[in-house]
């Protein structure tokens, strides 16, 4: 039996991943475990941009994956970047084990926005499913509402939903 992991990365106790996990399960059809592992955030911490290289983050989750893992998740809360792009939402490995998440820039407060936690929560949930996806090989989708939609702005978190459209489903041998 294998699992995917959720790796909460320093996440504050209020951050609730109930409901994430539940999505992740019947999305895919694999049970979850939720793990901490040992990360060396400060480590990964670029003092020019004031972020962090999800990049450097993806290469600790994997570095010694359980051998029940088919996938690792990592969650974070802090600023993620990787070189050639401002800011990244998450990054995944094609076809790979890991991808991490962050729910810097999926709070309002973050735009200046009153505080909605239902809202945050429903755009991790999104993002989380749409960095597994990558991870399940899938590539960005042009179905309108589909989980692997890319998403360049919160905006675009917000048209599409936490589940993935029947073409994805079915390239990655879902019903
Ligand atoms: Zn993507
Ligand atoms: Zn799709």
């Amino acid at each position: 039996m294998s699992y995917i992991y959720l790796v909460p990365i320093h996440l504050h106790r209020s951050v609730n991943l109930e409901e994430l996990t539940r999505c992740v399960e019947n999305t895919f059809g694999v049970r979850t475990k939720t793990r901490s592992f040992k990360i060396d955030l400060p480590g990964t911490y670029d003092p020019i941009r004031k972020q962090y290289n999800s990049s450097l983050i993806l290469r600790q989750l994997i570095a010694y994956p359980p051998v029940d893992a088919c996938k690792i998740l990592g969650i974070t809360a802090v600023d993620l970047f990787i070189p050639i792009l401002t800011y990244v939402f998450g990054e995944a490995q094609l076809d790979g084990i890991g991808a991490v998440v962050s729910l810097h820039r999926l709070q309002n407060q973050f735009y200046g926005l009153p505080e909605n936690h239902t809202l945050m929560k429903d755009r991790l949930i999104k993002e989380a499913v749409h960095e597994l996806g990558h991870t399940f090989g899938l590539l960005h989708c042009t179905n309108p509402g589909c989980a692997l939609n890319a998403s360049t702005y919160v905006e675009n978190i917000d048209q599409k939903s936490h589940e993935l459209c029947i073409d994805c489903r079915e390239a990655i041998g879902l019903r």
